[in-house]
């Protein structure tokens, strides 16, 4: 082991983006079957909460047996001043340069690093990866369509009034999608407006230096926006950052609960497809006025719903708390809807959930990796975006993949959805009759095997990965030069 090479992933803290690069990292590992070791930088997560997320998913891991290593960083203090997630992440990462330099700079003598794989957010580290002569890589966790947006930002720049996408009137090309109306652009370019926008434009200007992008996603369900961003359409004149779509990649483990948790077990005694499953993420809240609404929605569609509602998170804090149930949901609706709803306060276990026969669609806030998991169990959605890039998703779920019924929300009353449009599109969605719903149906269907067979033997997922592993172990290392 001491004189294999080591691949170093940075992931950022965060389930979406922990778990998923953790994830890639396992697939490079058992695709090199044994040709290097990973080398996992973990990065102290900027809160409690967080922070202990990570420690689980690492100490489930340490005794996975796997040719993993996990080092984790000094601690550093947190960057004053900046309130925009994406700089927080961006400038929390850079403090910690001398550290992911010494940790890499330290592995050396024992074994050769062969490439260090970086955060879409990390790309400061690119710095010191260069200055230490190893090929570096970013991995992108979202999709490919927001890929191509970040690294079209400085172009669309010139478009833009300092009031942002907001006071755009026409579309935004990104390449490979259909015409994206500007309420559809994400909302961390929208509403914070300059200061993320800066953010993504740098990191999107960064990916140019990598070596290559990994992206979570795959040639069957973005393959016009990968090709988009190869032919060099997104920056033009510049060379296109290789991309290497090695996806889905979703940890389908398993938490070390011995009973079935009690969302299952409401599942197992609901009919097939059924049930409509609505979960907003791990950040995803709704405010009062907003749950009432859900709850009218729901309780008129007749539906068999299970819904993981979640309360608002603590001042200062950016994660949702256990609900309480009594406070949020209308007087009433509990008993009104036994027997044949379930409203799971908490955490849930969301891809066991969507595996389950009993759901036939997902109300999703439209995380990538949620996105991903409702395709590979073939559940249509009715896409819910909240925050991140999720408009963006929303609108590529609905206008380019297809596997989902539009819910309509009012876009000046921060994307509010009154109860009869969530009714009509569970109705549409769940019902037997609407062509809309057949076809939403029809293509999570066809999109859930085109997924399985892009990862299995043979698919263009597997050999993206098999290339990029032949290309890890054969680029130069120290003292070579890298672009
Ligand atoms: N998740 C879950 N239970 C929950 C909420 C979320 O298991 O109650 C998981 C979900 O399956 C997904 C991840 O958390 O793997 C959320 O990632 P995504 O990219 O969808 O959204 P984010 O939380 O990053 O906004």
């Amino acid at each position: 082991m001491a004189c294999r090479p080591t691949v170093v992933v940075v992931p950022k803290w965060g389930s979406g983006h922990f778990i998923s690069a953790l994830e890639a990292g396992k697939r490079l590992l058992a695709t090199g079957r044994g040709a290097f070791t990973l080398t996992v930088l973990v990065i102290h997560a900027p809160s409690e909460a967080m922070a202990s997320e990570v420690q689980g998913h690492v100490c489930r891991e340490a005794v996975s047996g796997l040719d993993i290593r996990f080092l984790q960083l000094p601690a550093v203090e947190h960057p004053t001043c900046c309130v925009d997630p994406a700089e927080f992440a961006s400038r929390y990462v850079q403090l910690h340069a001398p550290h992911v330099k010494a940790a890499i700079a330290g592995l050396g003598p024992s074994s050769r690093v062969a490439a260090v794989v970086v955060d879409l957010f990390f790309t400061a580290l690119f710095d010191v990866v260069h200055e230490l002569a190893v090929p570096a890589y970013v991995y992108f966790s979202s999709p490919a369509a927001f890929l191509a947006l970040m690294l079209r930002l400085p172009a669309l720049r010139e478009d833009l009034t300092g009031a942002g996408f907001e006071a755009m009137e026409s579309t935004v090309d990104v390449p490979g999608l259909p015409p994206v109306p500007p309420s559809y652009m994400p909302a961390c370019l929208v509403k914070a407006k300059i200061q993320s926008y800066d953010w993504f434009e740098y990191h999107g200007r960064r990916f140019m230096e990598a070596r290559g992008v990994i992206v979570n996603t795959s040639l069957e369900l973005e393959g016009s926006i990968l090709a988009a961003i190869a032919d060099g359409r997104c920056v033009p004149g510049l060379r296109a950052p290789a991309l290497h779509a090695i996806g889905p990649v979703i940890w389908f483990g398993s938490t070390d609960d011995e009973q079935p948790h009690e969302c299952v077990r409401w599942l197992d005694a609901q009919p097939p497809a059924s049930v409509v499953f609505l979960c907003f993420g791990s950040m995803g809240s709704l405010d009062a006025a907003q749950v009432r609404e859900v709850a009218a929605g729901l309780e008129r569609s007749g539906h068999r719903f299970l819904w993981v509602l979640r309360g608002r998170p603590v001042a200062g804090t950016r994660l949702p708390t256990d609900a309480d149930l009594a406070e949020l949901l209308p007087e009433g609706f509990l008993k009104a809807t036994a027997g044949r709803g379930l409203v799971w306060p908490a955490w849930a276990p969301q891809r066991e959930i969507l595996s389950h026969a009993a759901v036939g669609g997902f109300v999703t806030h439209c995380g990538w990796n949620s996105i991903l998991e409702s395709l590979w169990f073939g559940v249509p959605m009715i896409p819910w975006p909240l925050y991140g890039e999720q408009h963006l998703n929303a609108f590529e779920l609905v206008a380019g993949v297809g596997a989902a019924v539009e819910l309509e929300m009012d876009r000046r009353k921060g994307f509010f959805v009154e109860a009869g449009k969530l009714e009509r599109a569970v109705r549409i969605l769940m019902g037997g009759a609407s062509d809309e719903g057949k076809k939403a149906r029809k293509t999570a269907a066809e999109t859930s095997t085109a997924c399985r067979k892009a990862v299995g033997e043979g698919g263009s997922s597997c050999a993206a990965l098999q290339r990029l592993v032949r290309e890890i172990l054969v680029l130069p290392t120290a003292g070579n030069e890298t672009r």
